[in-house]
């Protein structure tokens, strides 16, 4: 096999649009096609997934011999590939594993989108042959992918790892995540949630200019916005930073103490966008978490950005972790 020749086809949907690209045996993009997502249901995104790969078609004739990996921002079922929960998409069980497996045959694997991460970054990126890594991303959501021993962590059903929606409020009147679940970390420090966040201080009688000047409108109080005011006179601002910061802080930094990582990979569009509440996540998980488990973390950026995903995605399609082998096991013990 030459270098060039696509060996796996990696795709990342995201809440907006998704990128369909075939990668070679160095992980390398030799050709990538991005759209705009027409609609959220699952017939719209499978024929969005069926027009990106009849343009790869052009490149590589022979796609249809390629394993796929779809990365997605979702909970989904290893087995059946059913996706519990994808709150961007406001899916909740919809077998779209099957569907896939229909359209294109057997080859086809999803994975949450933070798990194609944690691979994409522990391969090619930030921690390039790291054994012992952890992904965590603050942008619409919270997600969290990890790679241990070598492997991503998938748990027993494929759903471990979600670090977005372990409960840090009050499980009956708690926030409201997009999980459908209240108290979920999510809830109460994602991108998605900020403008609510921030009405909740102004409610509160916090002044803020920055809320007064832009009337309150959501998709003003981004979070750049927000960071840039909570380094000002804005006391609405600085109180929803330190609660968030708390929030991430003893998260991140509990994941540190039980996983003990020799990486943590920080990345997403709040982290980008808010310097300074990056700043004081990291100084706060560096507290939180246990001396001994976190004298040797390293904390970086992701490097790969957007492409952390697609890599992932075909990497895990690639070369299947632990669900494969637990056939292979199943198979032998028969
Ligand atoms: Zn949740």
């Amino acid at each position: 096999v030459s270098a060039g020749e696509p060996q796996a086809i990696g795709i990342d949907v995201g809440g907006t649009h998704l990128r369909a690209a075939l990668l070679d045996k160095s992980g390398s993009i030799v050709q990538v096609v991005r759209h705009n997502l027409a609609g959220r249901t699952p017939e719209a995104l499978l024929a969005l997934l069926v027009k990106a790969r009849a343009e790869l078609k052009k490149t590589f004739d022979a796609i249809d011999t390629l394993p796929m990996g779809i990365g997605l921002a979702a909970q989904i079922w290893l087995e059946s590939g059913t996706v519990a929960v994808a709150p961007n998409l406001g899916w909740h069980n919809v077998p779209f594993g099957k569907m896939l497996a229909d359209a294109f045959g057997e080859r086809v694997r999803m994975v949450n989108d933070l798990n194609a991460i944690a691979v994409g970054e522990a391969a090619y990126g930030a921690g390039a042959g790291c054994k012992e890594l952890v992904c965590v991303f603050v942008g619409t959501g919270v997600g969290m992918g990890a790679v241990v021993g070598g492997e991503v962590m998938e748990g027993a059903d494929g759903l471990a790892t979600e670090l977005g929606h372990i409960k840090v409020g009050p499980l009956d009147n708690g926030r409201l995540c997009g999980c459908g679940e209240r108290g979920c970390l999510e809830a109460y420090a994602s991108g998605r949630h900020l403008p609510d966040l921030l009405a909740e201080k102004v409610a509160q009688g916090l002044p803020s200019p920055l809320f007064d000047a832009v009337k309150g409108k959501a998709d003003k109080l981004t979070a750049g916005a927000i960071d840039a005011a909570a380094q000002g006179n804005d006391a609405a601002a600085a109180a929803l930073w330190v609660d968030i910061t708390e929030h991430l802080g003893r998260a991140i930094g509990n994941v540190v103490t039980l996983f003990n990582p020799s990486m943590l990979v920080l990345g997403g569009g709040v982290f980008a966008a808010a310097p300074h509440l990056r700043r004081a996540c990291v100084q706060r998980l560096q507290q939180c978490a246990a001396r001994p488990a976190s004298t040797h973390l390293q904390v970086r950026d992701t490097t790969l950005g957007d492409d952390a995903g697609i890599i992932g995605a075909a990497l895990v399609a690639f070369h299947p972790p632990q669900s494969e082998r637990r056939n292979r096991i199943n198979k032998l013990s028969r």
